[in-house]
């Protein structure tokens, strides 16, 4: 089977996002592969997708229970054979899972690190070893990153004594070069493709609230929930006295909030994990114990009432906002108490040092310090907020993205048709003296500057030389960075960047486009009317959707999952059901078009998804009638 039907037989998706298509290529080809992807990105397709069209079997080494649960049980609803050990298991369950797997009736086992080394898991891959292992949250075994594990280190030497070495693959979301190096050194990844893909999440919604303490967060939370009725979200707490404060308050004043910390026995976490994977909570209140390894994708916002300690764990976290693509927003309330009360948990709970040298556990605390200094710069900026932790993670990013609250609180909508006509034919006169130039050269030429670049080269004799004179360069160059932005122009960057012309440039010059863009408030004069906000894009749907039918589809998928017993996004995601409700198929093969839906499924839930379009329809002709 090739990857992409794979893709469509098993996840009923088209196409692969960026990087998945490589890094799937690479596992398929024989290569050791590094994933560096952002929460939501899309990691787990790709080791789920090698895995079902190599032979043999896939092991996946996951760091917690709850991750590989979620999986297994999204995987199984897609009709792919797969299975999980772990210490929550009864000895039968182990032993069935065992079973399976030397039948070779598993394309997928997932287990933590510890389990790996049980004589019953070590007779079954010397016997039957794994095609390919893929390495999940691969971050835990660096020292540099958050969620240091050691029980990650014995990985290497488990896989070593394997009687043929499977490929590797690992995925991690943590950016830094250290701990791409340290993944890759203490794993042993075999000169592997390093895939690192972009970092921004376009559908989230960025902002930061200074705040005066405790009392005002509380006031502003309890606002911001009322405000978003019938959503699902995520409020983290620094402390679990917080998690129990804030989540009474939030049940006092009326809303579905559940609790979730360490401090709590586990059949309680338990159960409240599941009312929130089921929407029957819609506001969970939680520690960063919460978390890893809920793939709930219908999450709309992820509030931080306390800052966290470092931006990797924010990042990780707020990014559990919005899997599903559509708009979310990410909100942290910030008070200058909070550094001190991270600066306390830093010193305090540090569990892995324990087992560290003392050099190295003074590093590891060295390193903790200095992100909680850039988690609190981030809280502080007046910049925008997702250029500051792009650029935290080896990005570059533009000046503005229009789609924070810093962007939002100092950008103004403006109209630069004129100027962008004017850098444009700059760039557009200099190719046809076969020139490309850089920024700062072609502000110099619309500047009508006399300097020693522009007169050696006879850029003066351009017939756009001058055009813009008496604005600062500093302007012009924001104006070229705006165009790029804006995807009329492009910038080639590496170590000498050049501007040049793309496929939309004519929009500018020949069809004299009205170009309107986002523009920091103070960088250009003038003030016209406020940006609205964008607030991330809802994915394109083929249409308008029917709410009355989103609504009894909506009903529909939760009696199917309450059947199922898999919460109600396992069934399908709120994007694929609102494009089944614009759609309105009819024929199992129109349903089957529709993103989302895969063979396993269809089978599984087509039938009635179709008969309750069907019934709609009718009642909805019926109506029709009797109106005439
Ligand atoms: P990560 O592990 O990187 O946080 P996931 O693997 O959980 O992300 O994927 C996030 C969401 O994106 C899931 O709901 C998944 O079904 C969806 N997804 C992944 N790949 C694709 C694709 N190629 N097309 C459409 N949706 C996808
Ligand atoms: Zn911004």
């Amino acid at each position: 089977m090739s990857p992409q039907e794979a893709l469509k037989k098993y996840f009923g998706y088209d196409t692969f996002r960026p990087h998945q298509g490589g890094l799937i290529e690479q596992t398929l080809a024989g290569r050791d592969v590094l994933g560096v992807m952002p929460t939501g990105a899309g990691k787990s397709l790709c080791y789920q997708i090698p895995a079902l069209c190599l032979p043999g079997w896939t092991l996946v080494v996951s760091p917690l229970i709850a991750l590989m649960q979620d999986q297994v049980a999204a995987l199984e609803q897609s009709g792919v054979p797969a299975a999980c050990l772990n210490s929550a298991q009864t000895e039968a369950e182990q032993r069935q899972v065992f079973a399976k797997a030397w039948n070779g009736a598993l394309k997928l086992l997932y287990a933590a690190p510890e389990r790996l080394e049980t004589p019953g898991f070590r007779a079954l891959c010397k016997e039957h070893p794994p095609t390919l292992a893929a390495v999940d949250e691969a971050h835990c075994i660096s020292q540099w990153g958050q969620d240091f594990r050691p029980s990650y280190l014995r990985l290497p030497e488990l896989i070593e004594e394997l009687p043929t070495r499977p490929r590797l693959a690992a995925f991690t979301a943590t950016a830094t070069a250290a701990v791409r190096e340290d993944i890759v050194r203490l794993l042993g990844l075999r000169e592997p493709s390093v895939l690192v893909s972009g970092f921004d999440r376009p559908n989230l919604w960025f902002g930061v609230r200074q705040t005066s303490g405790p009392t005002e967060k509380k006031r502003l939370l309890g606002d911001f929930i009322a405000e978003r009725p019938g959503k699902s979200g995520i409020v983290y707490c620094a402390t679990r006295k917080a998690v129990d404060e804030v989540s009474a308050l939030l049940c006092a004043q009326g809303f579905a909030a559940g609790r979730y910390h360490a401090g709590m026995d586990s059949a309680d976490r338990r159960q409240m994990q599941e009312a929130f994977l089921y929407d029957r909570l819609s506001v969970m209140v939680a520690t960063n114990a919460f978390g890893m390894g809920i793939d709930k994708s219908n999450i709309s916002y992820v509030v931080h009432f306390n800052m966290p300690q470092d931006l990797e764990s924010y990042y990780q976290e707020a990014g559990r906002a919005g899997r599903d693509g559509e708009s979310a927003e990410c909100l942290l309330l910030y008070s200058a108490q909070d550094v001190r009360t991270a600066q306390f948990l830093l010193s305090h709970s540090r569990e892995a040092e324990q087992e560290l040298d003392p050099e190295t556990a003074a590093r590891v605390r060295g390193q903790a310090e200095q992100r909680l200094r850039q988690m609190t710069f981030y809280s502080t900026t007046n910049d925008c907020l997702r250029g500051f932790f792009l650029r935290y993670f080896g990005e570059k990013a533009p000046p503005s993205c229009g789609n924070c609250s810093n962007c939002l609180a100092h950008t103004e909508m403006r109209d630069i048709t004129i100027e962008a006509q004017k850098v444009v034919s700059c760039v557009y006169r200099l190719r046809q003296r076969g020139r490309t130039v850089g920024r700062a050269l072609i502000s110099d030429i619309l500047r009508g500057a006399k300097n020693e670049r522009v007169l050696s080269s006879g850029f003066d004799t351009l017939s756009t030389y001058g055009i813009m004179q008496g604005i600062p360069g500093r302007t012009v160059a924001y104006y070229i960075d705006l165009l790029v932005q804006a995807g009329y122009l492009t910038d080639t960057g590496g170590d000498y960047p050049v501007i040049c012309l793309n496929g939309r440039s004519d929009e500018v010059i020949r069809q004299r486009k009205t170009i309107v863009v986002p523009v920091r408030e103070g960088v250009l004069r003038e003030k016209p009317e406020r940006a609205r906000p964008r607030r991330g894009g809802i994915p394109a749907v083929s249409g308008p959707v029917d709410d009355g039918l989103y609504g009894r589809l909506t009903a529909l998928r939760a009696k199917l999952a309450e059947r199922a017993g898999v919460p109600a996004y396992i069934v399908f995601s709120n994007a694929t059901l609102r494009e089944i409700a614009a759609r309105a198929p009819r024929t199992d093969a129109a349903l089957l078009e529709v993103p989302g839906v895969g063979e396993a499924k269809l089978n599984r839930y087509g039938r009635e998804f179709l008969r309750c379009i069907a019934d709609y329809e009718a009642e909805r002709r019926g109506a029709a009638k009797d109106e005439d």
